[in-house]
């Protein structure tokens, strides 16, 4: 008998893995720039979390949860996405009664269980930033320029941002009244009319042409901001202005979790196809109080590493990001001679070279494969005499010309060479 990994689950194996590390840490150096500081945070959570924090009417809750009972009968979640935890995490810790924002990172796999296509996966790897305990739309434009960041460093040059705005629980009644109005008027299918009542904002977001063709003259959010409202989605737009960051305008915008308030953005990538979200963000100044913690703004983002993996691959090619680097080759020629080679590889790695070397006891042939295939600049070949003799062969694998060099000296030689 033999196993697959579950359905709709992504794997990552070198030389691949490579971009994965790459896309984590591009994010995570722009996060960390920016006085933003890890969190680890658990991958279940009690089920009532996600219910009340995500929406119990948004599809994420009432469809893609991968929900079970603990043997003590908890009902836990696999974490469908990182704000509610990272929020409550906050809270129970108090991080929140120190200075503001509490400014935090995380990164790690979520869970939907939604139908597994190119891009869309039942476990997929997230990166997730949040700014908790302000509302000054600088902290918003901070989240959009750090991820743009993290982007740029990725070499990503088409990259779009989308950004809108949700209104706030003043104006965001009388907006989501007004579309109901629109939408009452509409001949719709008895599924959409539905949803127009319990998340008329959702219907914005159809992605049926018949549907989309109906409420393009529904009335927009950016029609019904309140003062306060419209003077915060300004502010952010004219940051990014400062930031140089170009933006598109995208009143129709919506995002699948219901905890968004004001600035809510996606970003975009034209070469992915049908999945072409590569992250997204907002407001969510309700969140806490929702969760049952006391009023306390917010904003973050969340991007997909797995879609932008395939954009990086889309607008690179396979193995832009390189795979791990080899140095120095060690190449053994009997057993002595590997004991030897795997002190000085050993050595070479203590010094900040990165060295490998032949296994298994291979010979001559077989183990300078081994050196041509690993991508090293250097192969050092040691046998019985050479042994004797106090002496290594270091062999330049590009022009293939070698000089031997006393093993005391070959360190700090190769070191040299390779100009560290
Ligand atoms: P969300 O938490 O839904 O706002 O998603 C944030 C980002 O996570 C999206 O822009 C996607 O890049 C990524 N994402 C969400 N769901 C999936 C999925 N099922 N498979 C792969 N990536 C996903």
């Amino acid at each position: 008998m033999t196993f697959q990994a579950p359905k709709g689950v992504p794997e990552f194996w070198p030389p691949r893995s490579a971009t994965l590390t790459a896309v984590r840490t591009a994010f995570a150096d722009a996060a960390e720039r920016a006085g933003y500081g890890y969190i680890e945070v658990p991958v279940f959570e009690e089920t009532q979390l996600f219910a009340r924090g995500v929406g119990e009417s948004t599809d994420v809750v009432s469809k893609e949860m991968y929900t079970f009972e603990d043997r003590g009968g908890r009902s836990l979640t696999l974490r469908p996405e990182f704000t509610a935890g990272v929020l409550r995490s906050v809270l129970e810790h108090n991080l929140h009664t120190g200075q503001l924002p509490v400014k935090l990172w995380t990164t790690g796999p979520a869970f939907r269980y939604e139908r597994p296509q190119a891009g869309r996966y039942r476990q997929f790897q997230q990166f997730d930033l949040e700014a908790i305990g302000t509302e000054d739309p600088t902290v918003d434009a901070e989240t959009i320029a750090i991820a743009w960041d993290g982007y740029q460093a990725l070499g990503l040059s088409r990259v779009r941002l989308l950004l809108n705005t949700l209104g706030c629980k003043e104006c965001r009644p009388l907006y989501r009244a007004a579309l109901q109005d629109f939408l009452r008027a509409l001949d719709l299918d008895e599924a959409t009319r539905q949803r127009a009542e319990i998340n008329p904002l959702r219907v914005l977001d159809d992605k049926r042409p018949e549907v989309r063709a109906k409420v393009d003259a529904a009335p927009l959010i950016t029609d019904h901001l309140c003062a306060s409202c419209k003077a915060h989605h300004d502010q952010v737009r004219e940051l990014l202005a400062d930031l140089s960051i170009p933006w598109e305008d995208t009143p129709r915008l919506v995002r699948g979790l219901d905890y968004y308030t004001r600035t809510t953005y996606e970003f975009d990538h034209p070469m992915l196809g049908a999945q072409s979200g590569i992250g997204g963000g907002g407001r969510y100044d309700g969140l806490s109080e929702d969760i049952g913690g006391p009023p306390l703004p917010g904003i973050g983002f969340a991007v997909g590493v797995d879609r932008i993996i395939l954009a990086v691959e889309a607008e690179h090619g396979p193995g832009a990001a390189g795979q791990a680097r080899c140095e120095v080759y060690g190449v053994p020629l009997g057993e002595r001679a590997a004991r030897a080679v795997f002190g000085l590889v050993t050595e070479l790695r203590r010094a900040g070279v990165a060295a490998d070397m032949a296994f298994g006891g291979k010979g001559l042939k077989g183990a300078m494969k081994g050196a041509d295939r690993s991508g090293a600049a250097f192969a050092v070949i040691l046998g019985e005499r050479d042994l004797a003799a106090g002496s290594a062969q270091v062999k330049t694998l590009e022009t293939g010309e070698q000089s031997e060099v006393p093993l005391t000296e070959i360190v700090m030689k190769l070191k040299e060479r390779l100009g560290k």
